[in-house]
Order: structure tokens, then C-alpha cells, then sequence
């Protein structure tokens, strides 16, 4: 199966009984047992498993290549079981520039558990020097929140693989439609299936997807039905019918990103402009290689403070002055207030995700609120 036909057929199960179309949703908790005392469904209890979140999961691990996925109730609890599976003391390496609540997550939840170095993932020489002999996992998020850094996929994973290292890539702002690290090398896959999977902004979820069913993956299979971060029955539903559209839906993030990127990069009032699918991006021949397109996200510098910044996010029509991303509404950002007094997100630097509302709509809107 294609990439489209994946994304709406894998994750619907046909109701033997009802013929129904459209999976239903199982709200039931608890499955009944047969007289011998197993499971004919091949259910229990819906922490353990549950026919909504097999159905997710079965449609995520195809839609990245993998063996296997698991769903969490958050991408944020989905990161956290990764780093669960590791022994205390082991020593991990993620990106400078990083999805900040998950920063937060390994500096305040698992300080003096792990041990957590942030380098320049874009070099490579630097990433060779970081790593210790209790050095466990590498951390890759490409392209990066918020100043869309780009790392090299495939030259990280043969490193860590000479040092026996796992190599998980949070594929978020690219989407398995773009990307798909584990073809790449990379052992597994993060989402947050808040933002593009799930793409309407209406429904929590996280998952993971590995390349093989190995002892770290039965490791991550135990944490999620033993801890239990699992998302309901009905959340299942919304993000599964959120990724039927997902191929078409980021086809057009990218062309209004692409566009707004190029109206952006010759506009007077703007410093820089981050997109990787711009030439002068320092990740662009790196994320030319390794993506198929460059995405719906984008951030740029505004010439002037943060004051000058927060003006110009509050002047626009169509964009919602909102964190978050991926949804079909455009939402703009202004990042280093969002990330707290510690960021070193530039303070006038603006983050946009590009909706699927018309192009000339938003280049107007963005036009009207930079020449105010
Ligand atoms: C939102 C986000 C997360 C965290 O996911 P939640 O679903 O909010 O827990 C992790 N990484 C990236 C890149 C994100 O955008």
C-alpha cells in the first residue's frame, strides 16, 4: 500500500457484527473471558490494549515502516517512556534547540536519573566528542522547535550504531509523510499526534513506532500498559480519522508555508527567516536529502524587541496568537515568552504554523500586520 491509501485503510478494523463502515468506538473497559478462561476477542482491559488504540497503532507503525507503534495519551508521555527505559545514570544527548516542554521534562522530572548533554546536533564532530561510554540514547528532533535546525538522520544513526547507542527521532514538525527516520536508521520515531496526525487541534495523543521488535521495545510495550498513560477509546477515533486526511493536509501546509516563507524572506520588516525549504537555510541540502518536503512550520525575526514582536502577532486576522501547531487554522507564536525567563529563543523571533486557509489570505493578513 502507498502512503495515501495506508493512512485511510490501516487504521480502520470493519465491524464483523454491524457491517458498519467506520470503526466504532469501544468504550468498554473490560472484555468478557470464555469458558475456558481466555480472551476470544483478544481484548481484557483497556490499559493493556483496546480495539480503538490497536487500530491507531496498527495505521502509525505503517505509515512510518515500523514493526510496531504504541500510543500515549500525550507526546510528551510517550517521550517520557523512552526515557523510562533507560537505567539510571545512563547518559543521553538531545538537541540544542528542542521542543522546550520536553527539555523541561528531562531537566526537572529526571535530573539525577539521567545524565543529559545538549549539543549542536547539525555537527557532527561535535556529536562524535559528546559521547561516553554510559551514553545510551541520542535525541533528534529535525526539522527543530523553534529555529528549524535540521540534523542529518542517517549520519547520526551510523554513529550511534558503531556505539551501540538508540536513536530516537521526534518526528512531529515533519510527519511520516515527509519523513521517516527509521528508514533512515534512526531505532525509533516520536510523535506528538497533537499537531499534524490528530490536525484539527481537538485531541491529545503521543506514539512511538520501532524499527524491530526488540528487548528496549518490550521495555517501552510494559511502560505504557503498566503505567498506564494510554489515550481513551474516543481520542483514538479523532486521530485516526484526523490521519485519513494527513497526506493531502500537508501537501498543502507545505506549498502555503513555502510560499509565505518566500514572501517573508524579501520583506523589509523581517531580520531572518527560518524554513528549510529556503536555499539560504543552513539545513537545506541536509533536509533536501533526507525529507520529501519541507513542511507547514516556519519562524522568523521581526526587526525590532519582543514589544515590537507580540504587536505584530496581536495585528493579524487570520492567525490566532496561540501556541501549538498543526491544525488547519494558521496559529502564530510569539516563542521565547511562551518557554519562560531561561529560553534562548531570540526574543523577536515569531513562530508561525501555517494553515490550510488561502495563500494570498495570509500573505495580506501578515503584510497589513508588519506594516503596522
Ligand atoms: C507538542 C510537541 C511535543 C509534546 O507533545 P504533547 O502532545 O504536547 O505532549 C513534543 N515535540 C514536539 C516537536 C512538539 O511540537
Amino acid at each position: 500500500m502507498k502512503l495515501e491509501t495506508i493512512a485511510i485503510h490501516a487504521g480502520n478494523q470493519l465491524d464483523e457484527t454491524t457491517k458498519a463502515v467506520i470503526q466504532p468506538i469501544t468504550l468498554s473497559t473490560t472484555f468478557e473471558r470464555g469458558e475456558d478462561g481466555n480472551y476470544p476477542g483478544g481484548f481484557i482491559y483497556t490499559r493493556s490494549a483496546n480495539p480503538n488504540r490497536t487500530s491507531l497503532e496498527n495505521v502509525l507503525a505503517q505509515l512510518e515502516g515500523g514493526a510496531d507503534a504504541t500510543a500515549f495519551s500525550s507526546g510528551s508521555a510517550a517521550a517520557a517512556a523512552v526515557f523510562q527505559s533507560l537505567a539510571p545514570g545512563s547518559h543521553i544527548i538531545a538537541p540544542d534547540d528542542m521542543y522546550h516542554g520536553l527539555r523541561n521534562l528531562i531537566n526537572q522530572v529526571y535530573r539525577g536519573i539521567l545524565e543529559i548533554t545538549y549539543i549542536n546536533l547539525s555537527d557532527i564532530v561535535l556529536l562524535k566528542s559528546a559521547i561516553r561510554s554510559n551514553t545510551k540514547l541520542i535525541w533528534i528532533e529535525t526539522p527543530s522547535n523553534p529555529l528549524l535546525k535540521i540534523s542529518d538522520i542517517q549520519a547520526i544513526a551510523s554513529i550511534s550504531k558503531e556505539n551501540n547507542i538508540t536513536v530516537c527521532c521526534d518526528n512531529t514538525f515533519a510527519t511520516p509523510v515527509f519523513q521517516n527516520p527509521l528508514r533512515l536508521g534512526a531505532d525509533l520515531v516520536m510523535h506528538s499526534s497533537t499537531k499534524y496526525l490528530g490536525g484539527h487541534s481537538d485531541v491529545m495523543g503521543g506514539a512511538l513506532i520501532t524499527r524491530e521488535k526488540n528487548l528496549l521495545w518490550e521495555r517501552v510495550r510494559q511502560i505504557q500498559g503498566l503505567a498506564g498513560a494510554v489515550p481513551a477509546p474516543f481520542d483514538c477515533y479523532l486521530t485516526v480519522r484526523g490521519i485519513k486526511t494527513l497526506p493531502y493536509r500537508m501537501r498543502g501546509h507545505a506549498e502555503n508555508a513555502r510560499k509565505l516563507a518566500n514572501f517573508l524572506n524579501s520583506h523589509p520588516k523581517v531580520e531572518n527567516v527560518f524554513y528549510p525549504g529556503l536555499a539560504t537555510h543552513s539545513g537545506y541540502e541536509t533536509a533536501k536529502k533526507q525529507m520529501k518536503d519541507f513542511g507547514g512550520m516556519l519562524s522568523f525575526l521581526v526587526k525590532g524587541d519582543a514589544k515590537k514582536a507580540l504587536k505584530i502577532a496581536n495585528a493579524t486576522q487570520f492567525f490566532t496568537q496561540a501556541t501549538s501547531l498543526g491544525g488547519v487554522e494558521s496559529l502564530i507564536e510569539h516563542r521565547a515568552s511562551v518557554e519562560g525567563p531561561d529560553t534562548k529563543t531570540p526574543q523577536n523571533l515569531l513562530r508561525i504554523s501555517v494553515g490550510l486557509e488561502n495563500i494570498e489570505d495570509l500573505i495580506l493578513d501578515i503584510d497589513q500586520a508588519l506594516s503596522l
